[in-house]
């Protein structure tokens, strides 16, 4: 019979009444995992031993395990290729930015099946969902390695392998998990969800929770290129999802922007139709962009990333236009972090 995962709170609180054990015992212990950061077995010695070793023997106490990591050498960002139970490769990346803010880039779906071609995930279909254990953990992996290292996890970005919404269910779940003061108690606009845009699904997460932040992976604002850039997007009207985006920016407090994610491709959306077409798409929306290097990937050598002087080109003009816009380091060009790309490489060789 499969465990239930320590990060099953249910599971966890049968265990608690089976075992007599006072509530605050057990919350010493998620205390002790999901916000100190600490090994399972360290945070488990404040349980008695009887105690603990019935917690190890019925429940599955690390879901994945860290098959690999590689360090960037251009920047500070580290890759975690982790195995599943069932032997499944996922990737998580720790991100060291120069401010000295701390993030995890984690994965909701094993592949994944929005089809964007420049994307290695999108080579490999999907797999399945993963749980909102799995999600969790990824955090925590992370969260571990970087407090050895005398860090803090600071923000969350669900913006690994898979779309986060095509798994709203668990990932609904672990997002519970990771606000809940009992849990590891983030502040809500500290995660961020990174979307190809499913508008129902938007508007359902940002119902529940109002303060988490919302990205949408736009990268074009004209219609017929982004359905070739992102083709799950034919899924959904244009006005569909226009209607949800205005309808999670009025949502989101002052201080949060909705962000729009625009990769930069060379002579494909990095022209001055596409930045007028953006400003025109962005009319009456509050909205950060965020310019995206393109980390060329194996299988499209026919994708090309934008020169620096495109994307300071393209971001003048949106600033111009009076929307606040970014233009993303992008991160790990020597250890494959653009999303996918190991995991693939792995199970390939
Ligand atoms: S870029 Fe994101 S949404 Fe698109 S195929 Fe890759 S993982 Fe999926």
């Amino acid at each position: 019979m499969k465990q239930p995962s320590l990060h099953d709170w249910v599971a966890l609180e049968q265990f608690r009444r089976s075992r007599g054990l006072e509530p605050d015992r057990l919350r010493r212990v998620k205390f002790a995992i999901y916000q100190l950061h600490e090994p399972i077995g360290v945070a488990l010695s404040r349980l008695r031993p009887a105690d603990a070793q019935v917690l190890l023997s019925e429940f599955d106490l690390e879901p994945l395990e860290v098959a690999a990591t590689y360090d960037s050498t251009v920047d500070w960002s580290k890759k975690f290729v982790l195995r599943t139970s069932g032997g499944e490769l996922l990737e998580s990346v720790l991100l060291r930015a120069s401010t000295g803010r701390t993030s995890v880039c984690v994965s909701t779906q094993i592949g994944c099946r929005a089809g964007c071609p420049f994307c290695a995930t999108a080579r490999m279909g999907l797999h399945r969902n993963l749980s909102a254990a799995e999600i969790v953990e990824q955090v925590l992996v992370v969260a571990r390695a970087a407090r050895c290292e005398g860090r803090r996890l600071r923000n969350v970005v669900f913006m690994g392998m898979g779309e986060p919404l095509d798994n709203e269910d668990e990932l609904q779940r672990a997002i519970a998990m990771l606000l809940d003061a009992q849990g590891a108690g983030f502040p809500a606009r500290r995660l961020t969800v990174s979307t190809v845009g499913i508008p129902a699904a938007m508007i359902r997460l940002i119902d529940r929770f109002p303060e988490v932040r919302m990205a949408l992976s736009l990268h074009s604002a004209r219609p017929d290129l982004r359905s070739r850039l992102v083709p799950w997007s034919r899924k959904h009207s244009w006005d569909e999802l226009q209607a949800a985006l205005h309808y999670v920016a009025q949502r989101h407090d002052s201080a949060a922007p909705v962000m729009i994610e625009h990769i930069m491709l060379a002579g494909v959306n990095d022209g001055a139709d596409d930045a007028q077409a953006l400003i025109e798409y962005l009319q009456g929306i509050r909205a950060h962009t965020n310019l995206i290097p393109f980390n060329p990937v194996p299988h499209a050598a026919n994708w090309q990333p934008s020169d620096r002087a495109r994307r300071d080109w393209f971001a003048g003009q949106l600033r111009r236009a009076g929307i606040f816009t970014t233009i993303r380091y992008s991160m790990g060009v020597d250890i494959q972090a653009a999303c996918g790309q190991l995991a693939l490489s792995q199970r390939a060789g």
